[in-house]
């Protein structure tokens, strides 16, 4: 049917690719792509040809409107390089316009990085906040950081080797050292978690950057120390209850 198909790819091991979405692939009129030749490998995989056009960030506004227009009668799938389109890659704005256009929207939803880490971390689930790639710069990354630090929810970024170190230094920095996860490699030969608070985390990769894809995964602020002294006292005395 015709339509926009937002597919989610495997990050890493081919296997987590849905049947349905090999299924919409192998029946797409068309096949939006981050990068052709890496989603050619995945089409050799599911064992079919279909036509792709690039739509990243450098030519989507250029490339839209003709996408946009062949969902009426054709079949668009949405794909990134890996994992699910929209997050922390080029798509919201197709979606959007095919919506205002009236065209169906569907979903073929699979694996994402920053959902596979946090079943990988060990960390509270019920409430996160993902942040994507902070920004590079130190003042900025600070700024970010700042923003968040109240939140109470756990925190999922995505970040690079090279950049882990400095990363996690400036997070404990703007948050305090909290505990953490560093996910690298999901679903791949040599993924890992290492968890240890933030400062450990940042000495570590300092002395060796990680190679391979990371997500860092951070702990909610702990509880609140005492608001007052008057509280502070109260828990003196409590504790002073309880020696021998
Ligand atoms: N749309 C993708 C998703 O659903 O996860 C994310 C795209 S974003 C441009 C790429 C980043 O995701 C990487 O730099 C890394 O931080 C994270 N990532 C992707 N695959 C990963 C994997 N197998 N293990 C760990 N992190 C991964």
């Amino acid at each position: 049917d015709p339509g926009l198909y937002i597919v989610a790819t495997p990050i890493g091991n081919l296997g987590d690719l849905s049947p349905r979405a090999a299924d919409i692939l192998a029946r797409a009129d068309i096949v939006a792509v981050e990068d052709s030749r890496v989603t050619a490998g995945l089409l050799r995989h599911v064992g079919v040809k279909r036509p792709m056009i690039p739509y990243h960030d450098h030519n989507a506004e250029g490339v839209r409107p003709g996408l946009i227009a062949r969902m009426g009668a054709e079949a668009v799938a949405l794909v990134s390089d890996a994992g699910t389109p929209l997050i922390s890659d080029p798509g919201y704005k197709l979606v959007r316009d095919a919506r205002a256009a009236g065209h169906a929207v569907v979903t073929i939803p699979g694996p994402c990085a920053a959902v596979a880490a946090l079943t990988l971390a060990g960390l509270p689930t019920d409430r996160f906040l993902f942040l994507g790639f902070l920004p590079p710069k130190e003042k900025a990354r600070a700024d970010a950081i700042a923003e968040v630090a109240a939140v109470r929810a756990t925190l999922v970024l995505y970040e690079s080797g090279p950049r882990l170190a400095a990363c996690l230094a400036a997070l404990a920095t703007g948050l305090g050292d909290r505990e953490a996860a560093v996910t690298r490699e999901i679903t791949k030969k040599f993924e890992e978690a290492v968890t240890g608070t933030l400062s450990t985390l940042a000495a570590r990769y300092a002395e060796a950057p990680p190679r391979g894809e990371i997500v860092v995964v951070v702990a909610p602020p702990g509880e609140a120390p005492p608001a007052s002294a008057e509280d502070g006292d109260a828990a003196l005395a409590e504790a002073l209850t309880r020696l021998p």
